[in-house]
């Protein structure tokens, strides 16, 4: 079993979810006591947020990649970045190492194929829905991105850093999430990724009329089979 490297605590909330996903997960592969090998480097999400918020990537981006170097050096084979916003600087994770990162977008984009699906609705912070490092990534993935429009996409974001990144979850926000998922499903998706780790904790595949691809989930799945192949 490879030893897993976490960089994690953006949200703590969603870090908690790889936690358990990934225990669960390698004990239903090996069953009995097993549990996931793995190293957590859990930063202060203040910190990151405010430089995400004033566009300090490059800043981000050296804290990142700090963590990478302190998570490869307590034996970490096999790196997550627990975001997908922040993977707008995996580049610098990637060349601070010498272990792969196991690419969010990636693991997202292979199981949208793996569901024979092809177009798909993005939900995630602005950063994620309007940027190219992640829409890009999944388009060379082999898929068609839709976005909500300006409106749904400011209060697709405000949810995820004012409730869903402390704790919050409301049943108005995930009646406003159903709508904005109702309107890209008119527009033509044919399945939903929740591009932000918090959204699986609001929205439930009973929410869409259309399959949901829940990342933190999916992340974790790809990590497991990764840790365990030679198994
Ligand atoms: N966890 C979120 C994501 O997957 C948002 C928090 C962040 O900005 O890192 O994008």
């Amino acid at each position: 079993m490879k030893t897993l490297g976490l960089i994690g605590g953006m949200s703590w909330e969603s870090t908690a979810e790889y936690y358990r996903l990934l225990n669960e997960l390698t004990r239903d592969r090996l069953g009995g006591l097993h549990s996931a090998r793995l190293v957590l480097h859990s930063v202060d999400f203040a910190e990151i947020e405010q430089l995400q918020a004033a566009g300090r990537w490059e800043e981000a981006g050296t804290v990142l990649a700090g963590a990478a170097r302190s998570l490869e050096a307590a034996g970490a084979e096999l790196l997550l970045l627990c975001t997908n916003t922040m993977h707008k600087v995996a580049g610098h994770v990637e060349a601070a190492v010498s272990v792969p990162l196991l690419h969010l977008a990636d693991a997202t984009a292979d199981a949208v194929r793996a569901a024979g699906l092809r177009r798909v609705g993005l939900l995630g912070t602005a950063f994620t829905m309007e940027q190219d490092f992640y829409r890009g990534r999944l388009a060379s993935g082999g898929l068609d991105v839709l976005v909500p429009d300006a409106e749904s996409r400011a209060l697709v974001h405000r949810v995820i850093y004012e409730e869903l990144c402390v704790g919050a979850v409301r049943e108005q926000s995930r009646a406003e999430y159903r709508r904005v998922i109702e309107d890209l499903v008119a527009a033509g998706a044919e399945g939903i990724v929740l591009g932000c780790t918090e959204i699986e904790l609001l929205v439930r595949p009973q929410d869409s009329p259309v399959p949901v691809f829940p990342t933190a989930r999916l992340h974790a799945e790809a990590a497991v089979a990764a840790a365990l192949a030679d198994h």
